[in-house]
C-alpha cells in the first residue's frame, strides 16, 4: 500500500479505442491526472466525450487500449474491493427490499448475517432512509432509489467512490437536494470522489476540482481548482465567483 501522503489514484497516458468491423472509434486520448485521497473531483464533458468510457476503465470494468490506473499503488486490471460505483440506473433486486439490496455485497463476501445487518442499517441512516428498511424498490422515488445505491456502494467501505450521472434521471430540485446530500455523505465518510457529469453547475457546486473533457475524443482540456468555501450554500450559485468558474468550464468544453 502507497503512503497516505501519495495521490490515492494516478492515470497516466490513456487511451481507449473501440474497433469492430466497422472500424475503429477514438474514445478518450492520452488522458493524464491523478487524485488525492479525500478529493471530489467532477468530470464535465458533452455527451460522447468519453465519460462513461473512463469510469468503465477506473473500475476496472473497460481494459484501456494503452496507458495505466493505478489505485493506492496497484495497478487495476479488474472490479476490486475499494472501489464504489453508483450509476445513473441503480439496477436494485427488484424482489429485495432496501435492506435486503444493501447488504447484498457483504452476502457474497460472506459476512456474517448480523454484521451485514448491522452495518446497512448504519448506511440506511447515513443516507437518510430510516424507516424504508422493508421497502421494496418500485415503491421508491427516483431520489430513493438512488440513496439505496449510495448505501449500497459504501458497503465495503470504499477509498474511491465513482459515481456516473447519479442524478442524472431525477428532476432539477431532487438533483439539487441529493447533490447536498451526497457531500454531506462525502463529509461523513470521507471518501474520495469522482463524479461524472455533464452538468457543470452541479460540478461547480459539488467539487474541490473540476476536469472538463473535450468532444469525442475525449481529452483533458482543463484542470480548474474550485476555491470555494465549504460548507456551501444554496445562494452560493449565484455569486460572480461560482458564476465565473462555470464560465471557464463551459468555454473549455466548447473549445
Ligand atoms: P459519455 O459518457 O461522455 O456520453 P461514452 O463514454 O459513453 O461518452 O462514449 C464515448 C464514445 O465511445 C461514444 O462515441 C460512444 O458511442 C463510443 N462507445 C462507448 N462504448 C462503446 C463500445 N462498447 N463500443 C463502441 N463504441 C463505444
Amino acid at each position: 500500500m502507497n503512503s497516505s501522503a501519495d495521490p490515492l489514484l494516478v492515470v497516466k497516458d490513456l487511451e481507449v479505442t473501440f474497433t469492430d468491423q466497422n472500424g475503429s472509434l477514438q474514445a478518450l486520448n492520452q488522458i493524464n491526472f491523478s487524485i488525492e485521497r479525500e478529493q471530489f473531483v467532477c468530470v464535465v464533458g458533452p455527451s460522447g466525450s468519453g465519460k462513461s468510457t473512463l469510469v468503465r476503465v477506473l473500475a476496472g470494468l473497460l481494459k484501456p487500449t494503452s496507458g495505466s490506473v493505478v489505485l493506492d499503488g496497484v495497478p487495476v486490471k479488474e472490479p476490486r474491493l475499494g472501489v464504489g460505483i453508483v450509476f445513473q440506473k441503480a439496477n436494485l433486486m427488484p424482489w429485495r427490499t432496501v435492506l435486503g439490496n444493501i447488504t447484498l455485497p457483504l452476502e457474497i463476501s460472506h459476512t456474517p448475517a448480523g454484521e451485514a445487518d448491522r452495518q446497512a442499517r448504519e448506511l440506511i441512516g447515513l443516507v437518510g432512509l430510516t424507516g424504508f428498511e422493508d421497502w421494496l424498490p418500485r415503491d421508491l422515488s427516483g431520489g430513493m432509489t438512488q440513496r439505496v445505491a449510495i448505501a449500497r456502494s459504501l458497503i465495503q467501505d470504499p477509498d474511491l467512490l465513482l459515481l456516473d450521472e447519479p442524478f442524472g434521471a431525477l428532476d432539477a430540485l431532487t438533483r439539487e437536494k441529493m447533490g447536498a446530500e451526497l457531500l454531506r455523505i462525502w463529509r461523513a465518510r470521507k471518501k474520495t470522489v469522482i463524479m461524472i457529469t455533464h452538468d457543470i453547475w452541479e460540478a461547480v457546486f459539488l467539487a474541490d476540482r473540476v476536469l472538463a473533457i473535450s468532444p469525442q475524443p475525449g481529452n483533458i482540456r482543463l484542470d480548474l481548482p474550485i476555491p470555494l468555501e465549504r460548507p456551501r450554500r444554496e445562494e452560493d450559485r449565484f455569486s460572480t465567483d461560482f458564476v465565473k468558474l462555470t464560465k471557464r468550464l463551459r468555454e473549455a468544453i466548447k473549445g
